[in-house]
């Protein structure tokens, strides 16, 4: 979905750069230069989005969270997360490390059917890492759907600032994405995920609401 319209960009976590959300569903191949391509543009496009708000919506100051980056079976070695290592076939954010890590086979397997993919989990990463940054009681109890809300929140707020364009197909690929990533039954308890419809309307609500539409109802005012 995303695409750099200016080559050369970025690397620095933070860039100011446009870029666009490039017809993902039609590209055949995944081609590890584009999905890496794409991976530094959702990390520097969610971290923008977070640098640029979070005082306003909670105060004090935002630090970014540590980025690992990509770990492989066949390559890098998983990082560990306090003492253990993070599995395969996902993406975390570790706590106890402040640090973004994720599964390089995970996140091409997503990728194949759009790049929205990426976007989508490394900003529902960032959710967690902003999650342990605010107050307790703004942390809802269902997180990882809070998670999914933050980074609506994240992604859409991205392309109000202009960092991020979506064009048109993304929004299907994040539906999409959803149904890969969605438990099969509702959410009950702080570990579940929810089911792709719960995390579709998580995501929304942060889409169309901001941030402050992802916050427990009591203290949505601040
Ligand atoms: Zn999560």
């Amino acid at each position: 979905m995303v695409r750099r319209l200016v080559a050369g960009l970025i690397v620095a976590v933070v860039s100011a750069g446009a870029v666009g959300l490039g017809a993902g569903a039609s590209e055949a191949a995944v081609r590890r230069d584009d999905i890496n391509s794409d991976i530094v543009t959702a990390v520097n496009s969610t971290n923008r989005f977070w640098a640029v708000h979070f005082r306003s919506l909670f105060g004090g100051t935002y630090s970014a969270p540590k980025i690992f980056g990509g770990f492989s079976r066949a390559g890098r070695a998983a990082p560990f997360c306090g003492n253990r290592r993070l599995s395969f076939n996902n993406a975390a954010y570790c706590g106890r490390g402040d640090f973004m890590a994720w599964d390089l086979d995970f996140m091409a397997s997503g990728y194949r059917f759009g790049d929205a993919w990426v976007y989508l989990v490394i900003a529902h990463e960032w959710g967690h890492a902003i999650q342990a940054r605010i107050s307790g009681r703004l942390v809802s109890r269902a997180v990882e759907l809070q998670a999914d809300c933050l980074a609506g929140a994240a992604l859409f707020g991205a392309a109000k600032d202009r960092t991020l364009k979506f064009e048109s197909g993304d929004v299907e690929e994040l539906a999409a994405a959803f149904n890969r990533l969605g438990d099969r039954t509702p959410w009950t308890k702080s570990s579940d995920h929810g089911t792709a419809k719960q995390r579709l309307a998580a995501f929304n609500a942060g889409a169309k609401g901001g941030v402050r539409g992802c916050l427990p109802k009591q203290s949505a005012q601040r």
